[in-house]
């Protein structure tokens, strides 16, 4: 096959505005990060794929560390006399369980559910561990893939049936205590999207009828796809007293009193990945922001047979400074690939600077930098590259990071009734900002018929709302309800 057919294969073929969906197909697949699995709503994530998740992980891992929490491993089966001890988590989970009814040829006394999240076998595990208040603030996390027979539609990251998260799990003498870590671990993510990721996050809570079963409050990080859709990008629960209750999560308080526990957990998986690359790849493909890119630079020497020791030996230089700098640089020197093709290759694998070096270059002592976004060049001098290459990166960096806020600020709408909320939605997609009585029925009517939710409300319970009154019954408003369609 030449270089241009085989180009035409592995090139994107699917446009971002016209088809998102099948063209975030194509780049998953095309950018080598994920397949698809035998079985329905399974993926199997390519070690492209993985290295961006190993990335991710190692920052949040980083940060829960020095904030006090231990990394832990738990069973993937629980027992279903377990998760029966608090009732709203069987029930708010019990349509999604897998269950495991045999090992080998004998049928198990009790059947063992597949972890759709571990508080019920974590929070007895707690209750032993937790004597007397000494023993409190526990923070638990394990990084670990549960199960959930998702009913919706499936797609890469975003939403599969198996998925790799990390899940937090704490433990606190008061309430207090308990909502301020629910808040750490909420700005935590925050900071992931903001600071890693390159996608602005807006933080909230959820409408009583959508937190987390059992739970007392559910706080969100949402992110706005391009699409016009927003993805809860990461949730931290407040969790009361419920849970420890129903697993005696005890503690002997300095009175000596027997007092019950408060606790939180939290919860962030690969559906960031699924966030990171519908924002902000384009229709040459994947495209990532320098912090997670599995490899920063990449330097594509351009010769003629006569000028191809030369400009090679200048490559092969300047990638050993780069390297040596700590910045992740691969030289492309593949003899049977001309310059153009590799282009279009790291391109579609998302590189973030492309260093190109020619004769003329290596004449004036110089390379051109390429940032991958929007293909803007820069001549830097040989002399000082590795500051060059640095600020290069910066910038792919903070012009993601624009992009994707510029379209956040363009729609966040206000909108007053039905039909306002309805419109607005419908033609411009993004949040729609309105009055809301706080009765789950006037979410109803606005998702039955453009099935579109409140995915927020603000974080501060006592901010006044937007109006006065209910955008969708007119009642007095409550709260302000930021509505939206979502993944
Ligand atoms: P939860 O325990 O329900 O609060 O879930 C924690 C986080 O996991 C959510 O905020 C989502 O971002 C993510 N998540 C939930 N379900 C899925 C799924 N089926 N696939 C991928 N990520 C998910």
């Amino acid at each position: 096959m030449s270089d241009s057919e085989q180009e035409q294969e592995l090139g994107i073929t699917e446009q971002k505005e016209y088809s998102p969906g099948k063209w975030y197909a194509e780049v998953v697949q095309k950018a080598g990060l994920a397949d698809y699995a035998p079985m329905g709503g399974f993926i199997v994530v390519r070690p492209r794929g993985y290295a961006l998740w190993e990335r991710l992980q190692a920052n949040l891992d980083g940060w829960f560390k020095e904030t006090g929490v231990d990394n832990a491993y738990f069973p993937m089966m629980i027992p279903e006399s377990y998760l029966e001890r608090e009732s709203d988590i069987v029930e708010g989970f019990d349509p999604e369980v897998a269950w495991v009814t045999h090992g080998g040829h004998e049928e198990l006394e009790e059947r063992l559910a597949i972890r759709p999240t571990s508080e019920s076998i974590i929070t007895p595990y707690m209750a032993q561990w937790t004597r007397s208040h000494r023993d409190l603030p526990l923070r638990l996390n394990q990084w670990c893939s549960v199960v959930r027979w998702e009913a919706t539609d499936t797609k890469p990251f975003f939403r599969t049936k198996e998925f790799l998260w990390q899940e937090g799990h704490t433990a606190h003498r008061t309430e207090d205590e308990a909502w301020e870590e629910t808040m750490t671990r909420l700005d935590q993510y925050h900071r992931l999207y903001e600071d890693v990721l390159a996608m602005p996050g807006m933080k909230g809570r959820k409408p009583e009828h959508d937190k987390f079963p059992g739970g007392d409050t559910t706080t969100t990080v949402e992110a706005l796809m391009p699409d016009g859709k927003s993805l809860q990008a990461g949730t931290s629960h407040y969790l009361g007293t419920g849970f420890a209750e129903a697993y005696d999560l005890t503690y002997r308080d300095e009175d000596e009193n027997e007092k019950v526990a408060h606790t939180t957990s939290w919860g962030l998986s690969w559906r960031a990945l699924g966030g990171l690359i519908m924002t902000h790849s384009d229709d040459q493909g994947l495209v990532l922001p320098p912090t997670v890119a599995p490899e920063q630079v990449v330097v594509v020497p351009i010769w003629q047979e006569d000028t191809r020791e030369e400009v090679l030996d200048y490559c092969e230089e300047l990638y050993a400074e780069l390297e040596d700098a700590g910045v992740r640089t691969v030289l492309d020197d593949r003899d049977e690939r001309n310059p153009g093709f590799k282009f279009n290759e790291w391109e579609l694998k998302g590189t973030p600077v492309r260093i190109e070096v020619g004769p003329n270059e290596v004449a004036d002592g110089e390379a051109t930098l390429v940032h991958r976004p929007d293909g803007e060049n820069v001549v830097a001098d040989r002399e000082g590259i590795v500051e060059s290459v640095e600020d290069a990166l910066d910038t792919v960096y903070a012009k993601l990071y624009a992009a994707a806020e510029e379209i956040l600020e363009e729609n966040v709408r206000e909108a007053h009734g039905r039909s306002e909320i309805l419109g607005t939605i419908g033609q411009h997609g993004g949040y729609v900002k309105t009055g809301w009585c706080g009765d789950e029925a006037c979410e109803a009517e606005i998702k039955e018929q453009i099935s579109a939710e409140i995915v927020m409300l603000p974080l501060d319970e006592e901010q006044e709302p937007v109006h006065d009154t209910c955008g969708v019954c007119d009642d007095p408003a409550e709260e302000t309800a930021y509505f939206a369609k979502n993944y």
